[in-house]
């Protein structure tokens, strides 16, 4: 996909508010997708997350499909990256984190006594917020994930293969001995985008990737998204209603009660979530009343 190609049609996503103009891409397509019951490849059972004694989401019960772009919405602290950097065992590192509940990928439950952490955030890979390359060139960027694995393929062909997935392979292909970090904004982030794939994970994670990007980063983004749910299951947390209507097949509205612990709503095809909610909550956010 040439995302840059001057032709390439334009859509302009907007990035604040709500309102009629919403537009949900593709929605009959969603919906035939939607009737093929696909396979869950992540599953939250009842599943709660603590900072020390502060329970930030509580029991929440979600099932992530596979080769779906799932979004997840809601209020600015309704535990949206708590429960994204649950997934991949991110939040290990903080101290007094610990989570109740089972998260099971494939079935087995990620915080079982014998799993590695690596090995999830192997499979499992994280897109975040700000591009954060490495201070290396490009070429080391992708290739670093598949060199501290032991990848014994051409790592020449694994890095520009991944580059071509990211659609930055034109942008970069005479700058792989650069710097990662003298890209533009939206280049590093396609550049974090094809080092989180180059270790084929499973599930990527996108924790509001396009916060940072201005419109036509975002846009790119967005299209690459769409490119990469055919061979990847895709998690994105956005504060951005509009990319969540546009980018997304099915999305998880959050919210918070009185004791400030998060909590599902509602899990439905995006295009329900968006024109036919089932909770006032969730009709509340969408049409722009709260949150
Ligand atoms: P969102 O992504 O929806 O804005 P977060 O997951 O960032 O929400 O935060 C959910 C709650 O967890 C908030 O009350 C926040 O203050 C708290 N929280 C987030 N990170 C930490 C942390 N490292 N230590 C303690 N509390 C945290």
């Amino acid at each position: 996909m040439d995302v840059e190609s001057p032709g390439a049609p334009m859509r302009e996503p907007s990035t604040s508010g709500v309102g009629p103009a919403i537009r949900i891409a593709a929605a009959g397509e969603r919906q035939a997708a939607e009737r093929t019951e696909r396979e869950t490849v992540i599953e939250l059972q009842d599943l709660s997350c603590y900072y020390g004694s502060f329970r930030a989401v509580r029991n929440v019960s979600l099932q992530i499909k596979k080769q779906q772009i799932t979004a997840l919405i809601g209020p600015s602290g309704c535990g949206k990256s708590t429960l994204i950097r649950t997934v991949n065992r991110m939040n290990d590192l903080v101290p007094g984190y610990h989570t109740e509940g089972r998260l099971l990928l494939d079935g087995q439950d990620l915080y079982g006594k014998d799993v590695d952490p690596v090995a999830v955030r192997r499979r499992v890979g994280m897109v975040f917020q700000k591009p954060n390359p490495f201070p290396k060139t490009v070429w080391e960027n992708v290739a670093f994930g598949a060199k501290i694995n032991g990848y014994k393929g051409d790592m020449d062909e694994l890095v520009e293969r991944s580059l071509r997935r990211a659609a930055l392979w034109d942008d970069v292909k005479d700058k792989l001995k650069q710097s990662g970090m003298a890209l533009s904004g939206g280049q590093q982030q396609r550049l974090c985008i094809a080092r989180t794939i180059a270790v084929e994970p499973e599930v990527i994670l996108m924790d509001e990737p396009c916060s940072a990007l201005d419109p036509r980063s975002t846009l790119q983004i967005e299209e690459l998204m769409a490119e990469l749910k055919r061979e990847y299951t895709i998690v994105i947390v956005t504060h951005n209603m509009q990319q969540a209507a546009r980018a997304s097949d099915t999305t998880v509205f959050m919210t918070m009660g009185d004791d400030r612990a998060g909590y599902v709503v509602e899990q439905a095809p995006t295009v329900e979530i968006f024109t036919n909610p089932r909770n006032q909550l969730t009709e509340d956010y969408v049409s722009g009343r709260f949150g």
